[in-house]
C-alpha cells in the first residue's frame, strides 16, 4: 500500500549502473539488469509484459516500482511532403514538448527538445518567447528518440543521427543532456555513434568548455546570428554574459580538442544581420576557425515582426562569405507547412486552448 503512495521510477532515468542497482534491490541476479537493459534499448519494448525473458514475478515487482517513460503523443504532423514529420508530447506532469523526425539526406534524424520553454529568450524563436518551465529528465530526453525508434522499427529502419535543436537550451540542462547522450550511444543499447549526436547552444561557454572537456566527438553548433556583440544581443539575451571574444576562444578550443568543426547557426532576417558588410564581418570573426556556416532564413513567428531574408539578399550573403573562403550551406525551409520552426507547434496548442477557455 505504501509502495502505491511513492511515485515510480522511470528506468530511463538510471543510467547503466543505477538501473543494475535497482534489479539488485529487487533481489535479482546483476545479469537481469542487462536483459532488461536490452529490452529498453535494443528490443524498445514500451511495457514490462513485452520482456519475456525476464521471470514473471519480477515483470510484477517492475511494474509496482518503476516506468518505462511516460510521453504521451498528443498531436502527429507530417510536412506535406512527407519527409519531417513533428510530434507534440505531454511529459507525466502534463507539461508538453515537440519532437521532429526529418527523414532526408539518407538520414533518420530526430530533432530533441532538452527543456519545457528556454530561460534564454530570444525574441524571435517561438519557444524563447513562451519563457522558461523546467528542465527535462535524461528520460524524458532519451524517450523522445525511443518513439522515433519503435515508429522507424516497425519498418526495419533505425534512428541514425541526433541533433539537440528542440525545445530548450541543452547546455543549461547540462547534467540530463549529457547523460542522455551516453544513454544513446551506450554500445549496449541504441548504439548511436558519437559522431551522429549534435549539440546545439546559444552560446553558454562554460557550457562549451564542459563538453569539449568530456572528448566525445559529439558534433557542436553554436547559434551565432551577428557577426559583432551589440546586435548579438538583439538576437541572443545571454551574448550580454558571454561576449563573442569568449564564445569564440571557447570554439576554438572545442576544435582543437575534439578535432571536429564547429557549425554556427545564422538566421537571416530581412534587414537586420543581412547585408555584404555583415557578411564580411562574420568572414572576419570565423577566420582561422575549421567551421561550417548554415544559413537559414528566418522562420517567422506571430510574436516577432522580423522577417525572413528575401532570396536574393540570401544568396548575396552567402556569395559574400564563399568569396572570402567560408564554408555555407542555405538551409531549406524543410516543413514549414508543420511549423517546424523551434517550439511553434506548442506555442500554437497553447493559442489553441487559450482560445477554447475564452
Ligand atoms: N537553444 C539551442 C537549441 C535549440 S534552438 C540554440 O539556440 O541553439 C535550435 C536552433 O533553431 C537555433 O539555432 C535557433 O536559433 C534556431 N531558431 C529558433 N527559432 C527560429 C526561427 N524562428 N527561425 C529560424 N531559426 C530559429
Ligand atoms: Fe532558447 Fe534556443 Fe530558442 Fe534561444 S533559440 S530561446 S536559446 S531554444
Amino acid at each position: 500500500m505504501i509502495q502505491d503512495l511513492e511515485e515510480k521510477v522511470s528506468l530511463l532515468d538510471l543510467n547503466y549502473s543505477q538501473l543494475q542497482n535497482l534489479v539488485l534491490s529487487l533481489g535479482e541476479p546483476s545479469y537481469r539488469a542487462d536483459q532488461l537493459y536490452g529490452w529498453l534499448y535494443q528490443s524498445l519494448a514500451a511495457r514490462f509484459e513485452d520482456m519475456l525473458n525476464l521471470p514473471q514475478a519480477m515483470r510484477q515487482r517492475l511494474e509496482q516500482v518503476a516506468n518505462v517513460g511516460g510521453l504521451t503523443p498528443l498531436d502527429e504532423i507530417q510536412s506535406t511532403s512527407g519527409l519531417t514529420r513533428k510530434v507534440l508530447f505531454a511529459l507525466a506532469d502534463g507539461e508538453t514538448i515537440e519532437s521532429v523526425l526529418m527523414l532526408y539526406d539518407r538520414r533518420h534524424t530526430v530533432c530533441l527538445s532538452t527543456q519545457v520553454g528556454c530561460p534564454v529568450g530570444c525574441p524571435f524563436c517561438a519557444t524563447g518567447q513562451g519563457g522558461f518551465i523546467r528542465n527535462l529528465t535524461p528520460g524524458e530526453i532519451v524517450d523522445q528518440v525511443l518513439y522515433f525508434a519503435r515508429q522507424l522499427g516497425e519498418h526495419s529502419q533505425r534512428v541514425s543521427n541526433i541533433v539537440f535543436m528542440g525545445m530548450g537550451e541543452p547546455l543549461l540542462n547540462y547534467d540530463a543532456t549529457w547523460q542522455a547522450v551516453q544513454t544513446l550511444t551506450d554500445p549496449r543499447g541504441l548504439e548511436l555513434g558519437t559522431r551522429r549526436l549534435t549539440i546545439s547552444t546559444a552560446g553558454i561557454v562554460p557550457g562549451i568548455e564542459r563538453l569539449s572537456r568530456e572528448g566525445l566527438q559529439v558534433g557542436l553548433a553554436v547559434s551565432l546570428h551577428a557577426p559583432n556583440d551589440d546586435l548579438r544581443r538583439r538576437f541572443v539575451p545571454i551574448a550580454r554574459r558571454y561576449p563573442l571574444q569568449d564564445l569564440l576562444r571557447a570554439c576554438h578550443a572545442y576544435v582543437k580538442r575534439i578535432g571536429r568543426r564547429v557549425t554556427f547557426e545564422y538566421a537571416l532576417v530581412q534587414g537586420l544581420n543581412d547585408s555584404r558588410a555583415q557578411a564580411r564581418q562574420l568572414a572576419d570573426l570565423l577566420s582561422g576557425l575549421l567551421c561550417h556556416v548554415n544559413l537559414i532564413p528566418l522562420n517567422p513567428t506571430p510574436d516577432s515582426a522580423w522577417q525572413h531574408s528575401a532570396a536574393a539578399r540570401v544568396r548575396g550573403f552567402r556569395r559574400e562569405l564563399q568569396r572570402l573562403g567560408v564554408s555555407s550551406t542555405v538551409r531549406l525551409r524543410r516543413g514549414m507547412d508543420i511549423e517546424a520552426g523551434c517550439g511553434q507547434l506548442r506555442s500554437r496548442d497553447a493559442r489553441d486552448r487559450s482560445e477554447d477557455t475564452g
